[in-house]
């Protein structure tokens, strides 16, 4: 079985073969420097916090929720500091292809922009904006909830059996 990191250098050919718009190859750079088309939500009631995505996030954008953000939680879930995002897919995959959760979703930029209010420039703000639950725009069941508009894994079907044999995927 490939090891997490071999796995996500998998899901970066991947993704790259599927020419993800405007979104800059992860390993190139550090930090936003173009607006994105599409940035990344956590279903924060999804998400048990295995660790992987804020392990993989290019740009270290995927923190852990303060306690107090989710009172009764035993653990607190992540969620991405979308100002920061870069589009790139990869917490998507990863948390679709390498856990049993399948938590996190893509939204177009203006329809997040329209939904709450903000900009998303073409760098991350300074000082930075800390992330928020967003349980209940972004959470299955949340009273405003707008899950079903997101983007799932662009790969999974994709996957060729050379592929699953090398993630030792079997699902
Ligand atoms: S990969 Fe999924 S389950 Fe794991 S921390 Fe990220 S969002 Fe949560
Ligand atoms: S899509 Fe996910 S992994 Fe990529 S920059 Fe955004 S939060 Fe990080």
């Amino acid at each position: 079985m490939a090891s997490d990191a071999e796995a996500v250098e998998l899901i970066i050919r991947r993704l790259k073969e599927d020419r993800i718009p405007e979104a800059p190859f992860p390993e190139e750079i550090a930090e936003k420097k173009k607006r994105p088309r599409q940035v990344a939500f956590m279903d924060v009631n999804l998400c048990y916090p295995c660790g992987k995505c804020p392990e993989f996030c290019p740009v270290g954008c995927i923190e852990y929720l303060p306690e107090a953000s989710l009172p009764g939680r035993g653990l607190s879930p992540v969620q991405d500091r979308f100002q920061e995002c870069i589009g790139c897919f990869i917490c998507v995959e990863v948390c679709a292809l390498l856990t049993d959760y399948d938590a996190v979703r893509m939204y177009n930029t203006d329809f997040v922009e329209q939904l709450l209010g903000v900009e998303i420039g073409d760098n991350k703000p300074e000082p930075h904006v800390p992330a928020k639950a967003y349980e209940e725009y972004f959470s299955d069941g949340g009273s405003k909830s707008v899950r079903h508009l997101g983007q799932g894994s662009r790969i999974r079907e994709k996957m060729t059996k050379e592929d699953r044999q090398a993630m030792g995927w079997a699902k």
